[in-house]
């Protein structure tokens, strides 16, 4: 609920999509604007066109937007100037104002490597793998290059996806199998194998062991069966949750420029310690 009314002065943010009622983003910016004290609203807007949602953006002056599937494509396309990641990804997943232009930004995969640093995971130097070569596998897989990972070896069920998304970060990517978990870090799940219906390619918990950190960037259910099994292993295991709210404090980040209170995003979704 809205701490209070919007007014006449009130700025205006807001994800687009199609779906989008179920997004979390209204609960994640709205506490962080209050625990800032912002006179700031965001809501969900579900909308066909993202280059028309983007023109829309700048003949009413909305502060800040979020943009989920299926537009981040079409809004990288439509926008002023873009980052250094949504050159490389072709895909934003936040617009923000720099005086009179739009600005695309992909927030996912710094947001993930936040994530990592909280629970005290520095992967400068280190190996990884990672299953899955979509979206999110691809935001990450350009923001562990920034951070200077040594390896990560991308697993996918379509090769010639992982040899696109492994040609993201060539400094330290390739195509990968799971014999490569045995070396790694980090074990990543970025496919939607764990939100029910499981048939398919998944990590083979038994490869994993308690000097593993394994992700999964999957946050409903909160505990996948990965996730289950690695911590039965002994591994460290982190689900999308963590993600998601680092990825939103980013954004707000680049509207406000404040940082946001993580503690505040973090209770609106029911992320405790
Ligand atoms: P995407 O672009 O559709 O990519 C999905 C990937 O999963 C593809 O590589 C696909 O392989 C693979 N895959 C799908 N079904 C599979 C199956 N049955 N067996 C093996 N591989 C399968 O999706 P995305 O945007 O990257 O999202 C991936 C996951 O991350 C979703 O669960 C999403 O909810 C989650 N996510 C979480 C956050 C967060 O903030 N926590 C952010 C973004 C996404 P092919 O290439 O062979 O089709």
């Amino acid at each position: 609920m809205l701490r209070r009314a919007p007014n006449g002065a009130t700025r205006v943010a807001a994800v687009i999509g199609n779906p989008v009622r179920h997004s979390l983003s209204p609960a994640l910016h709205n506490a962080a604007f209050e625990a800032a004290g912002l006179d700031w609203t965001y809501v969900a807007l579900e909308c066909a066109d993202g280059r028309r949602a983007v023109e829309a953006m700048r003949t009413l002056g909305i502060g800040g937007m979020s943009v989920t599937m299926p537009h981040k494509q079409a809004v990288a396309a439509s926008v002023d100037r873009r980052s250094a990641a949504v050159e490389a990804l072709g895909a934003a997943n936040c617009v923000r104002w720099d005086g009179d232009q739009l600005v695309g930004e992909n927030t996912d995969g710094d947001g993930f490597v936040r994530s990592l640093v909280e629970i005290g995971l520095d992967m400068e130097n280190r190996r990884c793998v990672i299953v899955g070569a979509g979206g999110a596998a691809r935001s990450i897989l350009q923001a562990l290059e920034t951070v200077g990972a040594a390896d990560i070896a991308v697993v996918n069920r379509t090769e010639s996806r992982a040899i696109e998304a492994a040609a993201i970060a060539p400094l330290c990517a390739r195509v990968g199998s799971f014999d490569d978990i045995a070396s790694a870090d980090l074990v990543i799940n970025s496919t939607p194998i764990g939100m029910g219906d499981d048939a398919g390619l998944s990590v083979p918990v038994d490869l994993i062991g308690p000097d593993h950190v394994v992700a999964d960037l999957i946050y409903h259910p909160a505990l996948t069966p990965l996730l289950a099994g690695a911590a039965s292993r002994g591994a460290r295991t982190l689900n999308g949750l963590a993600m998601l709210v680092h990825q939103a404090a980013i954004q707000f980040e680049h509207w406000t420029g404040q940082p946001a209170s993580v503690e505040a995003m973090c209770a609106a979704v029911g992320l405790t310690d």
